[in-house]
């Protein structure tokens, strides 16, 4: 039988997509990716990707938000605009949004204020939070804890660390995000350590198509959705369960998540 699944994180504007959008949106559909959670990340992309979820009723939704690399983008009116764009319906998140310490594209005080913003703005709407983190564990986590109460509503995108960095957002209520991390061997063993104590209702997977290409596709310039199940195989193995039942749970949790009404 085939299995549907919901891939949480996609950057569709990306210019590689450009020429071809709606083919790669297609495609998805097509391998039982049912449903897409396009990625925002600045404002300007957040209205972008609302007038592409509006061309995909209850199958595309999205984020809006400003990545931490962006942050120097946001304004003193952040969290009005943040707030009035997430009325829509098809915009299911707040982010990506967090820190980023291993790049710094924006000044670290920039980075904690915009992020903090987020927070403010996920505390009054209620709406998950889509959370990226990279070299800023403790920051991000005393930002988290300093501005909302546990249990956190919201998922550590693209997950790639350790059990005990694993067990810290799983302590503060956070989903996990697995993306094709786990297929490469190179740099893998550390997750596949974590991977086997997540717990079935934890977890949520994502391709972050254009990135993040599963090792075992060859030739390949970019990944794309449809790839999502190759992700799952992956996981459910180094899980040690059923395909169908990683499938079947990870859709659940992505519908209780962000509250998709579908
Ligand atoms: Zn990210």
């Amino acid at each position: 039988m085939d299995m549907d699944y919901i891939d949480i994180g996609v950057n569709l504007l990306d210019s590689s997509f450009e020429e071809d959008r709606d083919e790669v949106i297609d495609r998805a559909f097509n391998s039982n990716v049912q449903i897409l959670i396009n990625t925002s990340s600045s404002m300007e992309d957040s209205v972008r990707s609302l007038n592409l979820a509006k061309k995909y009723p209850s199958k595309i939704f999205t984020t809006a938000g400003i990545h931490p690399h962006n942050a120097s983008t946001g304004d003193n009116s952040l969290k009005e605009s943040l707030t009035r764009m997430l009325q829509n319906d098809c915009m299911v998140a707040i982010g990506e949004c967090g820190l980023d310490y291993f790049r710094n594209l924006s000044p670290k005080d920039k980075q904690l204020s915009v992020f903090k913003t987020h927070l403010e703005v996920a505390k009054e709407t209620g709406l998950p939070l889509f959370l990226h983190q990279r070299d800023a564990h403790e920051d991000f986590t005393n930002c988290l804890n300093e501005v909302l109460d546990s249990p956190i509503h919201g998922v550590a995108h693209c997950f790639t660390g350790n059990i005990d960095q694993m067990n810290a957002y799983l302590d503060m209520g956070l989903y996990i995000g697995i993306t094709g991390w786990i297929c490469d061997e190179r740099r893998n063993a550390d997750l596949i350590k974590a991977v086997k104590h997540l717990p079935l209702d934890k977890v949520l997977i994502e391709t972050d198509s254009p990135y993040l290409i599963p090792r075992s596709l060859k030739n390949v310039r970019r990944n794309e959705p449809m790839n999502l199940s190759i992700i799952a195989e992956k996981l459910a193995d180094e899980m040690g369960i059923e395909h169908s039942q990683l499938a079947n749970q990870s859709v659940i949790n992505s519908k209780k998540l962000f509250n998709l009404s579908i």
